[in-house]
């Protein structure tokens, strides 16, 4: 459980941690909440699981075709 992220390339061990994510998707700020994320305590450096990432991504394309199909403005 510890090792869920494996280890940082600076040695140091990724800690599991739930974030808040906010994306800039087109003109709207979209926040994901209780995002699980692997964070580096030695440097800081951050990473998420394939899955999670997948989401995320799917998410954005999802936002961006919904806005690019609503954003006409009169
Ligand atoms: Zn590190």
């Amino acid at each position: 459980m510890y090792l869920d992220y494996g280890r940082c390339p600076c040695s140091g061990v990724y800690e599991r941690k739930f974030v808040e994510v906010r994306m800039n998707v087109g003109h709207k700020v979209v926040v994901l909440t209780g995002v699980p994320q692997g964070a580096c305590r030695v440097c800081g450096s951050r990473v998420y699981k394939t899955d999670i990432l997948e989401r995320i991504e799917s998410l954005m394309k999802g936002e961006r075709y919904l806005v690019g199909v609503g954003s006409e403005k009169a």
